[in-house]
């Protein structure tokens, strides 16, 4: 049997198929560099989050181990995500060295593939050997869907703690989701209000909307809590102190089922990048 993978909504946390425990929800640093990275991280600490997600791509890990060290709050109680770019799969156990030495937290918690690229299950495989050297405690995917996880998964040893995939509402992701969570391993969603330049319209949904009025809470609120009802991880990112706090808020209501159902008939299959 595969293990169990869900949600637990008392410590807010999900047991991966490494056996650690991580948040299921937390903050996601893209485009967030300098001191607005630092001041994010620690703000979103300083208000009970304890997951990170950033990226070598991001250009912030150092602002990421900056904003941590600024939190004061202890570096064992935190959980962070980081990725290797494709671009740095054929030497990954150096860029496995770099990402802890610009991170500096002794350890990442878990390291993904950002998406598929040549030399990928060389560089998975380097992740596998920094598991058992103690660098990294788990490892995963992202951008990696039913087709490439069929193809990737019999080349290599650990199974994926963890496929980070495009998922809003519309973009939903309703055949892979399953299929992901059906092997123990668990979703979380990228661009979960839709990403910069499309969460005007997201937020702005009439349905939406009124499903955020029946329970008094934010349209961000809702769709955070419509994903976390799906056992799907969420990181959204923000730089306002006031949205963050508002993010991580959403475990004092619950979506009906019809209202879960409206959700999921606003699927457009809309893409809104690749990776
Ligand atoms: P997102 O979370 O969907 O949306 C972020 C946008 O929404 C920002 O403009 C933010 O502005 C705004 N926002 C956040 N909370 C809000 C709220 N409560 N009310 C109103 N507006 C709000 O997009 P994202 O940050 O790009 O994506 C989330 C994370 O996923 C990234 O940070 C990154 O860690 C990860 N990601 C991964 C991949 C991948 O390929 N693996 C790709 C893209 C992203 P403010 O700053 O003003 O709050």
């Amino acid at each position: 049997m595969e293990n169990d993978i869900s949600f637990n909504l008392q410590t807010k946390t999900v047991r991966l198929n490494s056996g650690y425990d991580m948040p299921i929800v937390g903050i996601g640093t893209y485009s967030l560099t300098g001191a607005t990275c630092v001041n994010s991280v620690s703000t979103a600490l300083q208000n009970g989050y304890r997951l990170i997600d950033t990226a070598y791509m991001y250009h912030n890990e150092r602002e990421v181990g900056e904003g941590i060290k600024k939190s004061g709050v202890p570096r064992e109680e935190i959980f962070v995500i980081t990725k290797l770019y494709p671009s740095q799969f054929n030497d990954a156990e150096k860029s496995i060295n770099e990402a802890l030495e610009k991170l500096d937290i002794d350890y990442i918690d878990l390291m993904l593939l950002h998406h598929p690229g040549a030399n990928d299950v060389k560089a998975y495989k380097e992740m596998e050997k920094a598991v058992r050297e103690g660098k990294i405690r788990s490892i995963g995917l992202s951008n990696w869907y039913i087709k490439e996880l069929e193809s990737f998964l019999p080349q290599i040893t650990i199974m994926p703690a963890l496929v980070q995939n495009e998922i809003h509402p519309y973009y939903q992701e309703n055949e892979v989701v399953p299929y992901i969570q059906s092997k123990g391993i668990v979703v979380q969603a990228w661009y979960p209000l839709g990403g910069r330049g499309h969460q005007k319209e997201l937020l702005n949904d009439k349905v939406l909307k009124e499903i955020a009025q029946n329970h008094n809470k934010s349209v961000a609120q809702v769709i955070l809590r419509w994903d976390i009802q799906k056992e799907v991880v969420v990181i959204p990112g923000s730089s306002n102190p006031a949205h963050i706090k508002e993010n991580i808020d959403i475990f004092d209501f619950e979506l009906t089922a019809e209202e879960m159902q409206k959700i999921a008939s606003l699927e457009r299959n809309e893409k809104h990048d690749w990776y």
